[in-house]
């Protein structure tokens, strides 16, 4: 039958199932046994594929439906096999199961075990305070010392208190913004009151930490000075392709390396370091015990071309902070500044017609044309050693400075000057005006050499302060000690 012909298995066994459906037939046991009858002459075994519709062919279809009938209602059906199974959990056991298992809480696991009150448990009327509490305060910038402490929890009094006793130690205004305070507030007779202080500690300076503890009631000041190494730091090295890189790698602060920059174009055109050349910068350098590290400004800079070394090296001369070199000679003060801001000259130096005298003579100075008012300033540094009325000059100051050298405006409406004083290059010393034998408002500006007028057009007031006597031995003692420090 359906066997015997895989070939026809399809087109049998459809035919099989298309048919069963769409014809159902009732078989009974007349028809099995005509067919078991029919069966002992003929072939039991129809080719369902051959002789469609024939009496054969049906009986055949027949045989095969109740076969496959009797096959379905004898098979024993699909059951799951039974294996051992766990026990499911409960209680505490699933309790515990599911707080150390891992899920996300969007699919209800939870973080951790519920733990519900016991009948042991008793409500307290009043819940007790922690005997101490260790909190770290900082001190804000613009902030006061004694507001940060209140702030913490201190009470106002005991704030006042502490604020007085770290005054006398150190000025309030020198701890940094920023400073943490390390505080223990202790046990308080009721909850109305501040919590007492405890203990205090923190940094006031680089060099200097302090502590305050409660000792027998009252609160001591404990200063713990902090050693520093204050060796500076020397950075040395090939300028190579850019000092700045060059000297940034080598571990010098970028503020260091500007001033080095300007200190040094002063005397060497900086586009004459050549990356053979060897800078050596030795910076302001503070190393605390407790291992805290400060950098400052740079005290000295040097530069090696060849066989050339420029030394700089930063000092206060007549309180005034400049670079000097190994000699002892300071920056050079080289351009007079203009005595009037935007003025244009209108008469220069040398013999010409005086227009209120109404002859030719001797011009002694420049004149600058400049509105009525406008500020006049020292060309440079110097000493007033005249300073009122001159006759034709009208308002008058004249300055010394130094090299023999002198200056003189005139025509002032106002004179600021006063005689004997030191004056800075750029210094107010008085305002245009018209006064003495003048047309208009103008700056008559004079240049003395030898107390001789020179033409100031010429001028430059190359100066530099140089470092003489017991100051310039006590200067190259201060270069000698930074020159052995050892580059880090
Ligand atoms: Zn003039």
């Amino acid at each position: 039958m359906y066997l015997r012909d895989t070939g026809g298995f399809t087109e049998s066994g459809g035919a099989v199932a298309l048919t069963l459906p769409r014809k159902p037939r009732l078989i009974d046991r007349a028809t099995i046994r005509r067919g078991l009858e029919h069966a002992q002459s003929i072939d039991l075994v129809v080719d369902l594929g051959a002789r469609i519709g024939s009496r054969e062919w049906w009986r055949g279809l027949a045989t095969c439906t109740a076969l496959c009938a009797s096959a379905i209602a004898a098979a024993p059906g699909f059951h799951p096999l039974l294996g051992p199974v766990a026990a499911p959990m409960g209680g505490t056991q699933a309790e515990e199961m599911r707080v150390s298992a891992i899920a996300p809480t969007a699919y209800g696991a939870d973080t951790g075990k519920k733990v519900a009150p016991t009948a042991l448990v008793e409500r307290l009327a009043d819940t007790p305070e922690r005997p101490q509490i260790s909190l770290t305060a900082a001190l804000g910038s613009g902030d006061g010392f004694g507001r940060t402490l209140t702030r913490a929890g201190v009470g106002a009094d005991e704030a006042r208190q502490v604020t007085n006793l770290v005054a006398d130690a150190t000025r309030l205004g020198d701890i940094k913004s920023g400073t943490k305070l390390d505080i223990t507030l202790g046990r308080r007779p009721n909850k109305d009151v501040a919590r007492p202080l405890d203990h205090l500690a923190f940094r006031a300076k680089f060099e200097l930490a302090l502590e305050i503890n409660r000792i027998d009631g009252r609160l001591q000041l404990k200063e713990i000075p902090i050693a520093v190494d204050d060796t500076p730091l020397r950075v040395t090295g090939r300028v190579g392709s850019s000092l700045l890189s060059a000297a940034r790698a080598a571990g010098a602060p970028a503020k260091a390396i500007e001033t080095y920059l300007r200190a040094m174009a002063q005397h060497v055109a900086i586009g004459a370091i050549k990356a053979n050349d060897r800078f050596d910068l030795i910076i302001e350098h503070r190393r605390a015990a407790t291992g805290e590290t400060e950098t400052g400004g740079l005290l000295l800079g040097g530069l090696e071309q060849g066989r050339k070394t420029l030394r700089l090296l930063k000092w206060t001369q007549d309180g005034r902070e400049q670079w000097f070199d190994a000699a002892g000679t300071g920056e050079l003060h080289g351009n007079m500044k203009m005595p009037v801001q935007g003025a244009h000259q209108t008469s220069s130096f040398g013999m010409r017609f005086h227009p209120i005298l109404g002859y030719s003579r001797m011009h002694q100075g420049i004149d600058y044309g400049a509105p009525m008012g406008a500020p006049i300033v020292a060309a440079t540094d110097g000493t007033v050693s005249f300073s009122g009325w001159h006759g034709g000059h009208g308002n008058y100051v004249q300055i010394r400075h130094a090299g023999n050298m002198g200056t003189g405006y005139a025509h002032m409406s106002r004179i600021i000057a006063h005689i004997g004083e030191h004056v800075r290059a750029g210094q107010l010393i008085g305002y245009v005006g018209s006064t003495g034998l003048s047309t208009g408002p103008h700056l008559h500006f004079e240049v003395f050499k030898d107390n001789k007028a020179i033409n100031p057009a010429g001028v430059k007031f190359a100066q530099a302060a140089q470092l003489g006597g017991s100051e310039l031995s006590r200067f190259k003692a201060t270069l000698a000690r930074l020159l052995a420090v050892h580059a880090s």
